[in-house]
């Protein structure tokens, strides 16, 4: 084999190999393009009306518990939205890395952990679950003091401190809740604006 042959052999390596990095490359780009748009349109269609969802059954069950005991409070129940569509699975699947390449921004990057750490922090204890458990704590006070009507506990709770706190400390919790979701919903905004 001559110095020529050896020469194109060589070359021909060099090329293929930087054809097979560049199709790698190409391919990653095209799969990142792909990725982002499904994760934006995730954001868009999945945890934005979760939130929002999540955001208005709060605040229907902050006004509930404002205006508990009282006929419409305990017969007629909020209907609450179950929001199985409010979940973060989709940031497990990329993964933390990916998902920094996805938004190409470390500020993005962050908001996007903040909304996966958040739907967390929310699922937690849904607006369901919050509204049972002050009606639990409710009743188990209402007991304790032989109430055994609805007008007996409607009367009982009229100047009653312990059903107050029940009230404050749940109206409290709500409002953390409502905070980190309605920050969520912003950042979905931005990100979707800028990524
Ligand atoms: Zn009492």
């Amino acid at each position: 084999m001559d110095i020529n042959n050896l020469l194109s052999g060589f070359l021909g390596a060099v090329i293929a190999l930087i054809l097979a990095e560049g199709w790698r490359l190409g391919l990653m780009a095209w799969e990142r393009k792909k990725k982002r748009e499904i994760f934006v349109a995730y954001i868009k269609n999945v945890i934005k009306p979760g939130l929002q969802a999540y955001i208005k059954d709060t605040l229907a069950l902050k006004t509930d518990i404002q205006t508990y005991p009282n006929h419409d409070t305990i017969y007629n129940h909020h209907k609450f939205n179950m929001l199985p569509s409010l979940n973060a699975d989709i940031f497990k699947e990329l993964g933390f890395n990916e998902l920094y390449f996805l938004t190409k921004d470390f500020d993005l990057h962050e908001k996007v952990i903040d909304i996966y750490h958040c739907i967390d922090y929310l699922k937690a204890t849904m607006p369901y679950e919050s509204h049972q458990n002050f009606i639990d704590q409710c009743d188990a006070h209402f007991k304790e003091k032989g109430c055994k009507t609805v007008d007996d506990l409607i009367a009982h709770a009229k100047d009653c401190v312990t059903i107050n706190d029940i009230k404050l400390v749940a109206d409290g919790n709500l409002n953390l809740r409502l905070d980190s979701a309605k920050s969520s919903l912003l950042s979905c905004e931005t990100i979707m604006e800028r990524i």
